[in-house]
């Protein structure tokens, strides 16, 4: 590699990629290569400092893990423990292990303080997806309240649960099913999986009359649907990868 700085290393979804910096001083601006070796080479003027890099590469992760899945870099799932990066409504966490009754966790300054029998990571997993699974089933059945009360829908009945390959589901008799993992998503991705299952009580079809109604509560959704397909199921921890 030419002379380059090395940066840091980053968790971005189930990739660990090496990030350096390379100031020429020929640029004027910044520019970002990312290989498929995991390694994310930030070209920059030769001025430019170790923090703005830094800086940059967090306000681009989601922009990063998108380059990545489409260089075919090859993920690396680490372990969960300590210091592990996790995803909650969209937000980094880092995660803190402490000793205690699985799966009660404190969210703290960009950190979640969770309680596990021990500090091996099937524990530490076993303790984040009680978590996981309790701040779902506080935080989704309001939200869906909430937007049932502006489409004047009810539905019959509402399970949570860990499907492997399904965000939500609605059933011809009014039932409604929402995967847990809908938490670890930024709140309007969230919301489009909700509004989708609630017009559903409507249209239990994809028609354009059924995305017409999605469409009246979320002008946006065509956007919020591809962002969706960013991220996959697959229960890798807290962290989650782009689909296929
Ligand atoms: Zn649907």
């Amino acid at each position: 590699m030419e002379k380059s700085l090395f940066l840091t290393t980053l968790q971005i979804g189930p990739y660990q990629v090496e990030c350096h910096l390379l100031p020429m001083a020929s640029r004027k601006r910044w520019a970002v290569e990312v290989r498929s070796t995991g390694q994310v080479i930030l070209r920059a003027p030769a001025r430019a400092s170790k923090s703005q890099a830094l800086a940059l590469l967090h306000h681009h992760q989601s922009w990063l893990l998108e380059r990545l899945h489409r260089q075919q870099a090859k993920p690396v799932v680490a372990p969960l423990g300590e210091n592990t990066p996790i995803l909650y409504l969209g937000e980094v966490l880092i995660l803190k292990p402490l000793a205690g009754k699985t799966g009660q966790g404190v969210v703290e300054e960009g950190q979640l303080l969770l309680s596990a029998p021990s500090q091996n990571s099937e524990d530490i997993q076993l303790a984040l997806t009680h978590w996981y699974r309790q701040q779902a089933r506080g935080l989704l059945p309001q939200r869906l309240r909430h937007w049932a009360a502006q489409m004047g829908v009810t539905w019959q009945r509402l399970t949570i649960r860990g499907q492997s390959s399904r965000w939500g589901s609605c059933s011809g008799r009014g039932g409604i099913n929402l995967n847990w993992q809908l938490i670890k998503l930024p709140w309007p991705l969230i919301d489009y999986v909700l509004v989708h299952e609630l017009c559903h009580l409507l249209h239990l079809n994809h028609s354009p009359a059924f995305w017409a109604a999605v469409a009246g509560y979320l002008p946006d959704y065509a956007r919020l649907r591809n962002q969706l397909r960013q991220f996959t199921l697959k229960n890798n921890g807290g962290q989650t990868a782009p689909a296929d």
